[in-house]
């Protein structure tokens, strides 16, 4: 298996969606109200299935189970990463993600969820909402209390090519205006803090989960800092944007051809503009713009020509993450 696993995209509408993975990427959405395409995904709310080839029609979470040896026997009881693509049309409820330990306990053994955005594209002053001004749990409870939204909410302008690292326990929204590349751990737990008093899909408000909210969230807000390391190689250049406990997330920006050895178990990658080839055992196959995959672990070497920019991924097991950080280096070294 030295080809890349190629997934068909899943589209979930959203209120606060909107029409842009239509027009930015061609996929044929559902309604004028999209939200989210579900690119690389085992999780049980929804299944990309490999979209050619012998392995064609079988879902990602059968693979994990069936074919262990693609992802490396990557220790994990289920696939652990998921790729999303978001079109923030309006916007995002504020909300914030449990960690491991509380989803595993509260919410039927999920995983919790630290994710990550690279931002695609967004409007002129754009922003974002990341953490708050709370500085302990009696003053973040009073300003939620007053609805002193303002006063609890840190915001952020954003611009094209930045990326913010989420860990669990942080306040955030996606706002207005935003296309947004979603690497996550394997998880569908939100909990829905302030939803701008605004009706839901069937009229009605959607649920807020304040005391659980109130639990998990991190008070101070401690800001995670992303410090991007850009590596210029002939053909191209690799960021690495963020090492952390279960993700290293990269951007690979070809601008001729740009060969890589794979040390990680396996990898995710999805283009994100430009079009172009990926070339393993001198075997071509054709990538563009709005292609989600997966590069096996038997996919030791390859290469990829065109002019095209993708966002890879690969998962980290916390406690191997020496030992995960140090292929990283090898195959960012690799030229
Ligand atoms: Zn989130």
């Amino acid at each position: 298996m030295k080809q890349p696993i190629f997934l068909k995209p899943l589209f979930q509408e959203r209120i606060w969606g909107g029409e842009r993975l239509s027009n930015t990427y061609g996929y044929q959405i559902p309604s004028s109200q999209t939200g989210e395409c579900w690119a690389i995904s085992a999780h049980p709310h929804g299944q990309n299935v490999v979209a050619s080839g012998y392995l064609g029609g079988k879902t990602l979470g059968e693979l994990w189970n069936e074919q262990p040896e693609l992802f490396g026997h990557f220790d994990s009881d289920r696939f652990p990463l998921l790729t999303k693509i978001l079109d923030a049309n309006d916007d995002l409820s504020v909300q914030v993600h449990p960690n491991d330990e509380y989803a595993g306990e509260f919410e039927n053994g999920e995983l919790g969820k630290t994710e990550c955005w690279y931002i695609i594209d967004c409007d002129e002053n754009a922003e974002m909402i990341y953490g708050h001004h709370a500085q302990s749990k009696e003053e973040f409870l009073q300003l939620i209390e007053e609805g002193n939204w303002n006063g609890l909410l840190h915001r952020v302008k954003i611009k094209p090519g930045d990326f913010f690292y989420v860990p669990s326990g942080t306040i955030h929204a996606l706002c207005k205006g935003t296309l947004v590349l979603e690497t996550q751990q394997s998880s569908d737990t939100t909990y829905r803090v302030y939803d701008y008093n605004r009706p839901g899909q069937d009229g009605q408000p959607r649920e807020l989960h304040l005391n659980k909210a109130i639990e998990v969230t991190t008070v101070p807000h401690t800001a995670a800092k992303v410090e991007p390391a850009v590596a210029q190689i002939s053909g191209g250049s690799i960021t690495t944007f963020i090492e952390e406990d279960y993700f290293t997330v990269y951007k690979w920006d070809i601008k001729n051809s740009l060969s890589l050895t794979q040390e990680a178990h396996f990898t995710l990658a999805s283009v994100i503009s430009g079009e172009g080839e990926i070339i393993s055992e001198d075997t071509e196959y054709s990538i563009k713009s709005g292609d989600h995959f997966i590069i096996p672990n038997q996919m030791q070497s390859f290469t990829i020509r065109g002019n095209v920019q993708l966002i890879a991924s690969h998962p980290n097991s916390k406690g191997g993450r020496q030992r995960d950080m140090e292929r990283t280096i090898r195959q960012v070294a690799n030229v």
